[in-house]
């Protein structure tokens, strides 16, 4: 028998009790003749000591039989602290190199050697809570779906391209040669189908494929708890994924969400935000000042479409230098402003600006009113195109609001982005883009200007679609979708995409919308993020066992690679690059 307790196990209660463990020494030490090892699995540390010394290295595999006694300094600090078991065997499993970084809470290793070692790094204690809580909120969503009556289905990974608005990955077909799969960027129109096939409510917790530039929260492959229902409005979906959220944060975390969730549109989130995520953790809102400062002289301000400004709490000594910093940080190409404009309310009650020359104190004084800005208070403004300064404006916001603390992760704020418009106008390429994507449908009362082909009209269409946004992060987002097969066609009309090409692209959902699909709609929550979330963590890395660099490298078994030249001659392919 290998053990006949876990390392996180014997308590008090256990003293005068033979217990056999096995485990991975985490640290052996000399004191006064005796030895002392940490043992540790992925349930806890339990301290055993020998009179012998037992020669055993970091890492070794080992087991033990021997008597729980009680400790002669407890540890408060851990939950085996006040045993350790005194060793009357020890064998030892496996012996191991020296790790290259300590498998400690806090390692010494840099990020590079620990994800070459993942399973080392795996083994630490941070990695371990962070899987643990990826089962936990798994098996949260599987209790509370397969409840609702929802049924898991997979769906295919080798597919055609999927219009999330990314790029494929594509896999080459050794038997249909010249020809490619695309890896699902999600299960949309798969899931859509499963609707006109009758199977009414679906989930699946699946892995989508995105050929993306990586960030904190993206990896090229990712998980998503993907759902769609039938015979649904908006508020049945939102009603359901509330319930799912809200019985994650119940279990996993001992957090109740309000009942019902707050709900804001998308207007107003861009106009009070800046941001489709708005987090609503902190206030410091952004608030229009055009009519305040335009007309008066100041040429920067009079030929600009927009002015906002937001009032930071307790910033008014900000000094020159930080002033000065703050402006090339907003010019960065990141936030892309072209200058930062401030107003101090300096705690004496005085004002002072880097406008002062344009402005008397009273013009400033019910700019400050507006933004119900007091003595303390920093007011930054910017000014450009509206919705690009408000976008700006909104990374301003997030960045004071991390410099003051504002932004704690203990603290939840969910809450759902509803009205999003259906169509983007992009200008470079003159065309729209689907804000969310072609399948969702327009709000009922503005077909007629769905129908329209006037742009003014088109861009005034707003989507049944919807965003589930918590501390400034997306955490998923859905829409009812379009069911008819001439509406859908429209849709791709509308997007620039010709008959053939829709044809070619989609054929398949066009054509089943013709046997009798019902109305639906659905959504995906991005699973690594929840998970990074609830875990109080930006980076959604070490919620994933084995995740990719920022190059989309797996260092471990260092992916991607060549392949050699039979196999590349059988999938027909020829490379350029020597
Ligand atoms: N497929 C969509 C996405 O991946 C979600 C949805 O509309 O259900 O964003």
């Amino acid at each position: 028998m290998y053990r006949t307790h876990t390392c996180g196990q014997l308590r008090i209660a256990d003293a005068g009790q033979k217990v056999t463990l096995a485990g991975w020494v985490q640290k052996a030490r000399k004191l006064g003749g005796m030895t002392f090892i940490d043992l540790r699995d992925r349930y806890g540390i339990t301290q055993l000591v020998t009179e012998e010394d037992p020669g055993v290295g970091r890492e070794w595999v080992i087991r033990i039989t021997g008597e729980v006694v009680e400790r002669q300094s407890r540890n408060p600090k851990m939950p085996t602290g006040d045993i350790e078991v005194k060793i009357e065997k020890l064998t030892v499993l496996n012996k191991a190199q020296t790790p290259p970084f300590t498998i400690e809470e806090v390692s010494d290793g840099g990020e590079d050697i620990r994800a070459k070692y993942r399973y080392l790094d795996l083994r630490r204690a941070p990695l371990q809570r962070a899987l643990a809580l990826r089962h936990r909120l798994a098996q949260e969503v599987r209790t509370y779906l397969d409840g609702q009556g929802f049924m898991e289905i997979e769906t295919p990974y080798l597919i055609k391209s999927t219009p999330e608005g990314a790029r494929d990955f594509v896999v080459p077909s050794r038997m249909n040669p010249g020809e490619f799969y695309a890896l699902p960027q999600s299960p949309q129109t798969f899931k859509q189908l499963l609707m006109v096939a009758g199977y009414d409510r679906y989930f699946q917790i699946v892995r989508c494929f995105r050929d993306e530039d990586l960030r904190a929260d993206r990896q090229p492959e990712f998980t998503q708890i993907d759902c769609e229902m039938s015979f649904v409005e908006q508020e049945d979906v939102l009603d359901t994924f509330e319930g799912m959220m809200r019985s994650m944060f119940k279990n996993a975390l001992g957090v109740d969400i309000p009942d019902p969730l707050p709900r804001m549109s998308w207007n107003d989130a861009m106009d009070n935000y800046g941001s489709d995520k708005p987090d609503v953790r902190f206030e410091m809102k952004i608030h229009e000042i055009s009519d305040l400062v335009k007309g008066c002289g100041f040429s920067v301000f009079d030929g600009s479409e927009y002015i906002g400004a937001i009032s930071v709490p307790g910033c008014a000594e900000y000094t020159r230098k930080q002033l000065d910093e703050l402006t090339e940080w907003v010019k960065r190409p990141q936030v892309g402003a072209k200058g930062l404009v401030y107003i101090k309310m300096n705690a004496d009650g005085t004002v002072k600006s880097s406008i002062d020359k344009f402005y008397t104190p009273e013009q400033l004084k019910a700019v400050a009113d507006a933004l119900q800005a007091k003595a303390g208070d920093l007011i930054l403004v910017l000014c450009g195109p509206k919705r690009k300064t408000q976008t700006q404006l909104g990374v301003l916001r997030i960045e004071m609001g991390n410099r003051l603390g504002l932004r704690d992760p203990k603290v939840f704020a969910p809450l759902w982005i509803v009205d999003f418009p259906l169509l983007e106008w992009d200008d470079e390429t003159q065309r729209f883009y689907a804000m969310h994507h072609p399948f969702t449908s327009p709000k009922p009362e503005h077909e007629k200007w769905f129908y329209s082909d006037k742009k003014e009209d088109l861009e005034r269409v707003c989507a049944n679609a919807y965003d589930f946004v918590l501390n400034g992060t997306e955490l998923g987002g859905g829409s009812i979708r379009i069911h008819n097969a001439d509406m859908q066609s429209r849709m791709f009309e509308v997007l620039g995409i010709s008959r053939e090409e829709a044809e070619y692209k989609f054929g398949f959902i066009i054509n089943a919308f013709k046997f009798g699909a019902p109305p639906h709609g659905g959504l995906a929550f991005g699973f690594d993020r929840i998970c990074a979330l609830f875990g109080g963590q930006e980076t959604i890395r070490d919620y994933i066992a084995f995740p990719k660099n920022n190059q989309g490298r797996d260092v471990m078994i260092e992916s991607p690679s060549k392949i050699d030249q039979v196999q590349m001659d059988e999938l027909c392919l020829q490379s350029t690059i020597k």
